[in-house]
């Protein structure tokens, strides 16, 4: 240890909501967090920093140059060598804290993965992007009774709503489907980095209160802010709604992962393909790609340039392709540089 806990966390034991018992509660504390682009990153940053004992970092994605303007675990040289979100979050974390233990997961979140990423932990934080992995997370969470906390930001307007398994409303109760039409995305509408931080830091918040058993103190509500316009609403959240699918009739149609595709879009122009566990040795693929474009590698992924498209491949054969929104384009890449 290199400094030591009691000073380290001596402003947050001050505080009497804390004390020296919770620190001793987050310290001893297990948490996922899916997803660690913004909200993520902030969501961690925040969680690691106050002392949670254990976080698994679970991310599909890689760092960018447009991430670092709101991702705040991030910098240049993560962006530069293209590293997965979840490594260069646990090793921005490891630097700051080194007393807990992080666990990083390059992966994107499956039905068929879920248990094993999200199991064994007493929370979970959603710092997703989209509501098909949030309405996976509210299955697996509402069937396992594990609480978690459903955090989004975009434009100028976050929004945040803990779901307590058994107690309060779940997100199907609320969003019985996912909206439809023209969904605003960070890629569509732009994003504010103070509305990330400020909806990260009520979120963090209520899982500080969760994990040290201040449970009178938990909101239940749906919670929005919008930075720009300070307009705010809260909707009651207090109540299952009796004819849930997901929490009243456990009817958990996403984490049977039905009509799931396993091409899909992840925004910005790109597309993700993980239709099968295909691990790639990247020394080989990079002299196989060599004659048909740019390709670099390191020990985490692989990227090839070759216009308009880049493809990066991840070790367990997972890609996303950039430069298209057409799954058949991707597709038929995919199967002529890496296999079908
Ligand atoms: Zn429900």
């Amino acid at each position: 240890m290199t400094i030591k806990a009691h000073e380290r966390y001596s402003r947050q034991v001050l505080f009497p909501g804390i004390g020296a018992h919770g620190q001793e509660h987050l310290s001893s504390s297990r948490v996922a967090i899916v997803g660690c682009g913004a909200t993520g990153s902030a969501l961690s940053s925040l969680l690691a920093r106050a002392g949670v004992g254990f976080l698994r970092i679970i991310d599909r994605d890689y760092v960018e140059p447009s991430n670092l303007q709101r991702q705040v675990l991030f910098d240049e040289t993560d962006a530069a060598e293209s590293l997965p979100k979840a490594v260069a979050a646990a090793r921005k974390i490891r630097s700051f804290n080194s007393d807990i233990t992080v666990e990083e997961r390059v992966a994107d979140l499956t039905p068929e993965n879920c248990a094993e990423l999200l199991g064994n932990v007493q929370l979970i934080m959603d710092g997703t992007d989209n509501f098909e992995t949030r309405y996976l997370i509210n299955d697996f969470a509402v069937s396992q009774s594990i609480p978690w906390i459903y955090t989004a930001a975009v434009g100028s307007y976050g929004v945040a709503m803990n779901i307590l398994p058994g107690e309060t409303a779940c997100l199907a109760c609320v969003f019985p489907d996912s909206p439809t039409g023209i969904v605003e995305t960070c890629d569509t509408s732009g994003i504010l980095n103070s509305a990330v931080n400020l909806v990260a830091s009520i979120s963090a918040t209520e899982a500080l209160k969760l994990l040290v058993g201040a449970k009178d103190k938990l909101r239940r509500t749906l919670l929005s802010y919008d930075v720009w316009t300070n307009d705010h609403a809260e909707v009651s959240a207090r109540r299952p709604r009796p004819d849930c699918r997901c929490c009243a009739e456990h009817n958990f149609v996403h984490l049977a992962g039905d009509g799931r595709p396993h091409i899909t879009l992840c925004g910005r122009n790109s597309v993700q393909i993980h239709e099968r566990h295909r691990p790639v040795n990247f020394a080989e693929l990079t002299s196989k790609l060599s004659p048909h474009g740019t390709v670099r590698h390191n020990d985490f992924v692989l990227k090839f340039f070759r216009e308009p498209y880049e493809m990066t491949l991840f070790p367990d054969g997972r890609a996303i392709i950039k430069g298209t929104t057409d799954t058949a384009i991707a597709r038929s890449l995919y199967a002529r540089f890496v296999g079908s």
